[in-house]
């Protein structure tokens, strides 16, 4: 008989993939589930079974919506600013960024950065409906706030490559956010800094 019951097993198996969880971890978070109340292990089980279900993509950004919804509620705000297409790596640092208070433009998420090693190319990510955007002339200036990784900066200079020509302003965060770091995690002041410093990539 295994020492670990199965229904045990496979929900450590299933912790110890999420970002983050080591064994350990995830051995003490299961234990811990199967003491807790009725109601929050429901909760949590509603709220994964909601979570793809009830969740789509920007047809504009490819921000995070409601299911159901065509865009994002930036997107659909009439009162955020065209002009200024704000480009970062997922949904999460789009939530970073508005909660420094100081961007009131647009978006743009790619949906990952350029990675050679994991094989992950321009096609891979939302670069083509960016440039289109950028064709149509909706934006003046393009803010490249990939994080500040390897990765990142060879997603905004392979980005700066593309929009150049297109003739619009192309900008970088400030450096002063930490190397490596991500911008989700980056303190509001210390990312709404990055962002006044931003400067030119022409
Ligand atoms: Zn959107």
């Amino acid at each position: 008989m295994p020492l670990i019951p199965a229904p045990i097993q496979n929900l450590v198996s299933a912790l110890e993939r999420l970002p983050g969880i080591g064994p350990k971890t995830a051995s003490r978070l299961a234990f811990f589930l199967l003491k807790a109340p009725d109601d929050l292990l429901e909760q949590l089980s509603t709220s994964l079974a909601d979570l793809k279900a009830g969740t789509g993509v920007c047809k504009i950004c490819y921000n995070i919506t409601l299911a159901g919804q065509d865009l994002c509620d930036v997107c659909a705000d009439p009162k955020r600013a065209d002009g200024t297409i704000c480009v970062v790596e997922d949904a999460m640092d789009v939530l970073a960024m508005e909660r420094t208070g100081g961007f009131t433009g647009r978006y743009h998420v790619l949906q990952g950065v350029l990675s050679p090693i994991e094989g992950i190319g321009p096609d891979d990510l939302r670069i083509r409906p960016l440039i289109e955007r950028v064709k149509s002339g909706e934006a003046k200036e393009i803010i490249l706030a990939t994080n500040p990784s390897m990765e990142g900066d060879a997603t905004a200079l392979y980005l700066r490559q593309q929009l150049l020509p297109l003739g619009v302003r192309v900008t970088r965060l400030a450096r002063g956010l930490p190397m490596g770091g991500d911008l989700e995690y980056a303190d509001p002041n210390t990312l709404l800094r990055a962002l006044s410093g931003r400067q030119d990539m022409s």
